[in-house]
């Protein structure tokens, strides 16, 4: 690009400034730093934000998903069937429980769970159904969940990029994680839409599920830190059962609830960029932007294209390197890494990490940085397509 200076654009930024500061300096000064009335407080405001009843943060979204899959009852021997095409984590979470991912294959328009494949995929040991709303396109909730009920499955959301996502469902739009399965869970680290800088958090309907996943995180504990250290009377504590250590920590919750405060702009925002991106890419040969069904409003927490069918991806993602734009390729694949190999039939998950790259998009883009990506796509696909 000899006519225009060269940038440096990242793959990601999160959008943290003084608010954020302030909100942890006040909790550090407090003399109260771990699970306490911040997590609470941040609690109560995800909550709202999502539209669920109930909601539990933890460490991150790994542990969610552990204490999700745990909570509907997923144990040893189990099946769980999920995608291979996820980060590595929603496969991981499976295995923690001693149960075992059973991959099924993505849509070839959504890159998510295909519906049409679940129920061949079901057998005596299935325990649960663990889908995910990938880069933050919602997956075909409906679908899913309405065989979730028939085949007497409990249904989770993997929807650790999915914060501020929509669904239409009946007529009205819903943000992931009302949840319309059983559970959903979401991750707040820097990469996804919000953070905390690590962080998850679960929602359900249900209050035995919320108060399971409350006792859960903090060791079984049958009392928390906030009541004990409020009580005027002496609590000797029990634990009932094996639990873990997934707190969230109050600096952490201060934190997420400035961010919460930005999310209906970071989401506007995120959609704004993706409309220019989706208008420049379709003139381009060969290049197919991200299809958004009716029924869905991504977030983009990532934005994925289709690269020409002629052109090698690592050749591709070197040239805008090469011009200073940060890319990724597609979403992995757990089939295709150590712990998960096997004999696997799953191609269009293969397809979709081979042939898609994962461009830059983030909230503070300017307008040049956004032009000067288009600009080198274009050039690039030009060149190598
Ligand atoms: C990032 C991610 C996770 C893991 O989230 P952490 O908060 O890092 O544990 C799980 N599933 C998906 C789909 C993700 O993108």
């Amino acid at each position: 690009m000899s006519d225009v200076a060269l940038r440096n654009v990242p793959i990601a930024k999160p959008v943290m400034g003084q608010p954020e500061a302030d909100a942890a300096q006040r909790v550090i000064l407090s003399g109260w730093v771990t699970q306490g009335p911040e997590v609470a407080a941040f609690e109560h405001e995800f909550a709202t934000f999502v539209g669920a009843p109930h909601a539990t943060a933890v460490s991150n979204c790994t542990t969610a998903l552990h204490l999700a899959l745990m909570g509907v009852g997923v144990g040893p021997g189990d099946e769980v069937i999920t995608v291979s095409h996820s980060y590595i984590a929603t496969a991981n979470s499976i295995t923690y429980c001693g149960a075992t991912p059973v991959f099924v294959d993505v849509d070839a328009a959504t890159k998510n769970l295909d519906p049409a494949l679940i129920e061949a995929a079901i057998t005596d040991r299935t325990r649960a159904i663990l889908c995910v709303h990938q880069i933050g396109l919602p997956c075909d909730l409906t679908a899913i969940v309405e065989i979730g009920r028939r085949r007497g499955l409990p249904v989770v959301e993997d929807a650790a990029c999915a914060i501020g996502s929509e669904v239409l469902v009946d007529g009205d739009w819903h943000r992931i994680g009302h949840p319309h399965g059983d559970v959903a869970c979401f991750s707040f680290h820097p990469r996804k839409v919000m953070s905390t800088g690590d962080g998850g958090m679960l929602t359900t309907h249900d209050p035995e599920l919320d108060a399971r996943f409350k006792l859960l995180r903090q060791h079984g504990m049958s009392v928390n830190d906030r009541v004990r250290h409020s009580a005027n009377q002496v609590i000797f504590e029990e634990h009932s059962v094996i639990g873990f250590n997934y707190r969230m920590t109050d600096i952490q919750a201060a934190v997420g609830r400035e961010q919460l405060k930005r999310m209906p702009d970071i989401v506007a925002r995120r959609r704004e960029i993706a409309t220019r991106y989706n208008d420049a890419f379709a003139q381009v040969a060969g290049i197919e932007p991200p299809h958004e069904p009716e029924w869905a409003r991504s977030n983009f927490q990532s934005y994925a294209i289709r690269i020409p069918d002629g052109a090698d991806q690592r050749a591709f993602m070197q040239a805008l390197l090469d011009v200073g734009v940060s890319s990724r390729r597609g979403i992995m694949n757990a089939h295709r890494e150590v712990p998960y190999a096997g004999d696997h039939h799953l191609p269009v998950s293969e397809w979709a990490q081979d042939r898609h790259v994962v461009l830059p998009l983030y909230p503070t883009m300017d307008d040049a940085d956004i032009e000067y990506v288009i600009d080198a796509v274009r050039r690039v696909a030009g060149d190598l397509g």
